[in-house]
């Protein structure tokens, strides 16, 4: 990899200017896993910190081919008609696991790659789920600081990732398709607990089949007393397109005040995340990889209950007990 050329002075006003290599090389150094520059990264992070949270964070989740792409291209363009800055950052839990992003093995958003107005990031191809919304969170602070308005977090409709978006981000939207079998699945899965704004795309195709989804996706959201909104779009034809702007603008008026606690909510929800990080990183630097390889056999083999086992890993590691009795 080439050096991201961090030790240049003016990399921060460069960032804070809106320039596009130095925002390129800012997410190089954000990361990077070589040590110097994690250290180099947080001081980096802790300096952007004032010029961040302007921008309204925007999570979009969806089955594959529902139009997820197609409809952040028209969303986009149009939000850059509006002379706003956008960012599109990509959470794709199946990079990595497969060897390659299903996101990425198509060209996406040709048109809205090719603006100067937008900046579109697409999912690392490696690395553990958290690892990955680890550094999405610090990079799109960094997009913040570069003067983009409007970020767009996407992910593909799994689980464990949208609730790794909605951790990230102020709002939260879905798209579906008019006959959303699958999807409204995920209303029991509690998925729409963490949704917003549901779009229902494709209703060029099937009309009628996009309004019986949307009674049925309104008396869900009646019965989880959620006030999440159902919108009719056509990404394709650029239909609905300038409503979802229309409403999230509303939205963010309206909830003002709910997200600036949203926001210090996931702030420390994230102190957390880091900390437990952390203290496994510690933990795993002490300790002694025979003990641990010997108590993790007894544990296996039955000579030793598991939860005897980690207790005196632990404090072999520590050298005391300091920690819950109750555990
Ligand atoms: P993604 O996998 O969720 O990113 O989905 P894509 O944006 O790649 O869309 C999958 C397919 O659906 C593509 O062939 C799109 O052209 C098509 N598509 C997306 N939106 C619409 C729409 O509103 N109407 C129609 N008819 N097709 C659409």
């Amino acid at each position: 990899m080439p050096s991201p050329d961090l030790h240049r002075p003016d990399l921060f006003a460069q960032l804070l200017q809106g320039n596009r290599r130095a925002l390129a090389r800012t997410i190089t150094l954000l990361e990077s896993r070589k040590p110097e520059h994690q250290e180099q990264a947080r001081a980096l992070l802790q300096q952007l910190l004032p010029y961040t949270g302007k921008a309204l964070r925007i999570g979009i989740s969806g089955t594959p081919g529902a139009g997820k792409s197609t409809f952040i291209e028209a969303f986009g363009l149009h939000l850059i008609q509006q002379n706003l800055k956008v960012a599109v950052l990509t959470i794709d839990p199946s990079s990595g696991v497969s060897g390659g992003s299903i996101l990425a093995d198509k060209t996406r958003m040709e048109k809205l790659s090719s603006r100067p107005e937008a900046f579109i990031r697409p999912s690392p191809s490696a690395g553990v789920l958290g690892g990955v919304a680890l550094h999405t969170r610090e990079v799109m602070l960094a997009c913040e600081a570069a003067g983009f308005e409007v970020i767009l977090i996407e992910t593909v409709g799994v689980g464990q990732s949208e609730t790794l978006v909605s951790s990230l981000t102020d709002v939260f939207l879905m798209l579906t398709l008019p006959n959303a079998g699958d999807d409204l699945q995920a209303v029991k899965r509690g998925i729409l607990e963490l949704v917003d704004l549901v779009l229902i795309n494709k209703t060029d195709l099937l009309p009628e089949k996009a309004n019986l989804t949307q009674v049925q996706l309104e008396s869900a959201f009646r019965l989880q007393k959620t006030a999440a909104k159902v919108l009719q779009i056509s990404a394709l034809q650029g239909k609905g397109i300038a409503q979802v702007w229309e409403h999230l603008k509303l939205w963010r008026e309206k909830h003002a005040a709910d997200l600036l606690h949203k926001r210090q909510d996931q702030q420390a929800a994230w102190f957390e995340e880091h900390l437990k990080q952390l203290v496994w990183l510690h933990f795993q630097a002490q300790v002694n990889p025979q003990k641990r390889e010997a108590l993790r056999q007894q544990a296996r083999t039955g000579t030793m209950d598991p939860l005897n086992a980690a207790h005196l890993l632990l404090e072999d590691t520590h050298g005391e007990k300091h920690f819950p009795e109750d555990h």
